[in-house]
């Protein structure tokens, strides 16, 4: 009995020490996939190192956020947001909400930089969990993905809960990563999808999806799904309370 004690309480402090699961079992299939949302079971993508440098912007971009303050942006609980802006960066502050970009876009090509935080709290979804939610609701998942198991289409990169990034090009917790992302707008006709979302994502220089055609709004655990929105969304950098840092932020509209 003593024993079958200690093994109950070293069993409940792993389960604790966790913090987040790694996938799941009992999630929907993913139409036209072989795979559950989150599964623990889908293989995750090879890891790729990238090239050392990358991209300021062209003379023709909207610059969202160039080190100095957070004119451009709102917060998702309305009134000024709430993150930190130090040396060139911003950080989320965990609680204060999201960032909104004032301006509006549909197709466009985004350049943002990030980081997560250097030192390792967590694991799985638990660990430098942000995201860029183009529209405010398709996402390009951050998250600190380096020897960080979790399920595949939840990692850096990936287009959450749908499609695992084709390689993880993650950096190491604390380094500068890059997405450049060129995004295609769905259109609606009325309540009615005539053309989904596509989406070309490079990570650090490396591509991580081509022309890849997005299901829906960002859900957990659920399959995605569209709702009719308008032409021009606000971008949205997520508060998922990790202390991710940002920089050199600027989009195109194409
Ligand atoms: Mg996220």
């Amino acid at each position: 009995m003593v024993h079958r004690a200690v093994c109950l309480a070293i069993f409940l402090s792993i389960a604790t020490a966790q913090q987040s699961p790694v996938g799941y079992t009992d999630t929907p299939i993913l139409p036209g996939q072989k795979w559950r949302v989150h599964d623990i079971d889908r293989p995750r993508p090879p890891n790729v190192t990238p090239g050392p440098e990358a991209g300021k912007p062209p003379s023709d971009a909207i610059v969202l956020f160039d080190g100095r303050d957070l004119s451009q942006w709102t917060s998702d609980k309305g009134g000024a947001p709430g993150w930190k802006v130090e040396a060139d960066y911003m950080e989320v502050a965990g609680g204060a909400g999201s960032l909104l970009s004032k301006l509006r876009f549909g197709s466009a090509q985004i350049h943002i930089e990030w980081a997560t935080p250097d030192e390792i709290k967590g694991s799985s979804q638990a660990r430098g969990n942000s995201g860029v939610l183009i529209m405010s609701r398709y996402e390009i998942q951050i998250l600190d993905s380096y020897n960080n198991v979790t399920y595949a289409d939840g990692q850096a990169s990936a287009i959450y809960g749908q499609w695992p990034p084709l390689v993880n090009a993650s950096r190491e917790p604390g380094a500068w990563q890059t997405y450049d992302i060129v995004f295609e707008a769905p259109q609606f006709d009325g309540q009615k999808l005539i053309k989904p979302a596509y989406v070309t994502v490079f990570h650090n220089g490396v591509l991580t999806h081509h022309h890849q055609e997005i299901m829906g709004a960002v859900v957990h655990r659920d399959v995605a799904k569209y709702q009719p929105h308008e032409a021009a969304e606000p971008l949205m950098l997520q508060d998922h309370n990790a202390k991710v840092r940002y920089r050199n932020i600027w989009i195109r509209r194409l």
